[in-house]
């Protein structure tokens, strides 16, 4: 793996402070039953970190301590880590919105054929990675057979009420481009989406997220092997609006990793670019737990563009 971080300190990003926290995005752990080739966290089956029990209870103190509303929680697979059931049911029984960034495969390992009821009995939204609704494309990405493990997927969410007219299961759908080129408009691309996989497939969800392709990871290191880092920052930094700097969404969201370190989103979290708090060179979530955020700077990298090119680019989707 080659190691972008020292490709993007030098930068001209504007500089950027927090906002009112409403979201806690957990990483549970790097473990995958995939190893997609966009993949910014360089997930895969044979990674080792998983949160362990006491990390997941400094969570749920945090929950109780701070005034977040959402726990949006992803990994790797996130469903494959032991805290994953645990922490959902915790949220839930406080009465906050829970996300699980769900890569769909999942659903049909051997050891979770539960999962899907369990997260419609929980009322988790599940926003489910689907780049492309071509199938060639998305094994290209994802590996061979995952589109049609993923179409299987939907079609058990949908029967569980996922993504149905008149029902609360909310399922989103995230797409990114197939390398380092933007995103097409978002509000272009979900009718699309909606109708080949109505047409073709039977499938409903509700929202289409675009998301420009991070440089970090595995798709960072892709970029800085083949020698084609820069011109993907630059093609990012000339198409930055001024207008997304107010929704990028570390201004409203803590990042949390396995261990139960923080940064200020998960790009931040791959890049090993944590929260600085008066100076440390990296913060427990246990050590935030009276600490009030708002105005703080955050750490802001050349990667920062991908959130801010085009439309704009957050786990929400578009952001203009
Ligand atoms: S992109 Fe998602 S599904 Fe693919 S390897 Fe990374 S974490 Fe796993
Ligand atoms: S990469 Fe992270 S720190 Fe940079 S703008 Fe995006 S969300 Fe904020």
């Amino acid at each position: 793996m080659r190691d972008p971080l020292p490709l993007l300190v030098n930068t001209d990003f504007p500089p950027l402070r927090r906002g009112r926290l409403d979201t806690l995005q957990v990483n549970v752990g790097y473990r995958c039953n995939q190893s997609c080739l966009h993949c910014h966290v360089n997930a895969g089956p044979t990674r080792k970190e998983e949160m362990q029990a006491d990390v997941a209870e400094a969570i749920v103190r945090y929950l109780d301590a701070s005034e977040v509303s959402t726990l949006d929680i992803t990994g790797g697979a996130p469903e494959m880590n032991a805290q994953f059931r645990p922490l959902v049911r915790a949220a839930r029984a406080r009465d906050l919105r829970v996300i699980d960034r769900c890569n769909l495969t999942i659903l049909e390992e051997p050891d979770q054929e539960d999962l899907s009821a369990f997260l419609a009995e929980q009322r988790v939204e599940i926003v489910a990675s689907m780049p492309c609704y071509l199938e060639e494309n998305v094994d290209a990405q994802r590996g061979a057979g995952v589109f049609d493990t993923s179409i299987r997927g939907l079609r058990r969410l949908n029967a569980l009420g996922y993504g149905m007219p008149d029902s609360d299961l909310v399922l989103d759908l995230v797409y990114n481009p197939q390398g380092p080129v933007l995103p097409p408009a978002q509000d272009v691309l979900e009718p699309d989406y909606k109708n080949i996989l109505m047409d073709g497939y039977g499938i409903h969800f509700n929202r289409l997220y675009v998301l420009a392709n991070m440089p970090v990871g595995r798709f960072g290191s892709t970029l800085v092997s083949k020698g084609e880092l820069d011109a993907y920052l630059a093609l990012l930094r000339r198409a930055h609006h001024d207008d997304n700097l107010d929704a990028v969404m570390c201004r409203s969201l803590l990042s949390v990793d396995w261990q139960g370190y923080v940064y200020d989103c998960d790009f931040n979290q791959m890049l090993g670019l944590p929260m600085r708090v008066n100076g440390s060179a990296r913060v427990h979530l246990s050590e935030l737990m009276e600490l009030d955020m708002e105005g703080r700077a955050i750490a802001v990298r050349a990667h920062c563009y991908a959130c801010t090119a085009g439309q704009g680019s957050s786990c929400g989707g578009a952001l203009i």
